[in-house]
């Protein structure tokens, strides 16, 4: 199994950190988790064909995961891209997504492939006999539920492991707290969201050394600020933090 970075950056990103945006490539699939508001340009960026991707997966609707999405399958419709590619967005929301592709003219009738989008909901999605995807619904922004309700929405937000013949790889995407996805990093080589949990729970996660860490969804401040380091060293005993690059591999 191979994951390329195409985007380790947080909600803000700039040209060295594209939204977030993971290519996967285990047997002969290949997809993408997130499609980020730059994905068209990481995907540039990295030398990756769009029309090579065959399914994306939305882990929650936020700009920074799935903002890239119309310009994505609108650069596909322009390469003249044939296959059919299947698009799973979190199920409460997914109405909402058809009409906002509707709104950038992205129909079938118009489009050069056909656009399947489908519910993601929790549970596994096999992809091929070797290959399968299990889904773990998480809290994210908890305290802005009562904000999104009195907007009428209710949002949903997955983790993601994915096995393929004995391996396996876990994205936690964006959490409120490590607590909940604890039992999926153990055993697994794992890409950690660093925006949201704090500082203490990274370092004591990291600290733990189970299973393969890599952080990612990377705030400015964790990359910048010397403090933090002084402090994963002072009280944690841990001098760097696996944090990952756009363009890096992980191969299992
Ligand atoms: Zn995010
Ligand atoms: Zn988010």
């Amino acid at each position: 199994m191979k994951i390329t970075v195409l985007g380790s950056g947080s909600a803000y990103s700039d040209s060295h950190r594209f939204n977030s945006c993971y290519l996967v490539e285990a047997s002969d699939d290949r997809f993408l988790l997130d499609c980020g508001s730059d994905a068209l340009r990481a995907l540039q960026n990295a030398d990756v064909d769009p029309s090579s991707i065959q399914k994306i997966f939305i882990t929650h609707m936020h700009a920074d995961h799935c903002g890239g999405l119309p310009a994505v399958l609108t650069a596909m419709h322009v390469l003249g891209r044939k296959e059919p590619i299947e698009v799973y967005i979190p199920f409460t929301q997914l109405d909402f997504v058809s009409l906002w592709l509707d709104n950038f003219f992205i129909f079938n009738d118009r489009m050069s492939f056909k656009i399947s989008l489908l519910p993601l909901a929790g549970g596994e999605i096999k992809l091929s006999d070797c290959v399968r995807l299990e889904f773990v619904q998480t809290n994210h922004l908890v305290k802005y539920m009562e904000l999104s309700k009195a907007a009428g929405i209710n949002p949903v937000s997955f983790s993601v492991v994915v096995r393929e013949e004995g391996k396996k790889f876990f994205f936690s995407s964006d959490l409120d707290s490590l607590d909940e996805v604890k039992s999926h990093i153990r055993d697994s080589v794992s890409l950690i969201e660093a925006t949201h949990p704090s500082l203490d729970e990274i370092a004591a996660l990291a600290g733990e050394r189970s299973g393969v860490l890599y952080f990612t969804h990377i705030p400015m401040e964790l990359e910048n600020d010397g403090e933090w380091r002084k402090k994963l060293s002072l009280e944690f005993g841990i001098q760097k933090l696996n944090l990952v690059q756009d363009g890096q591999v992980l191969t299992l």
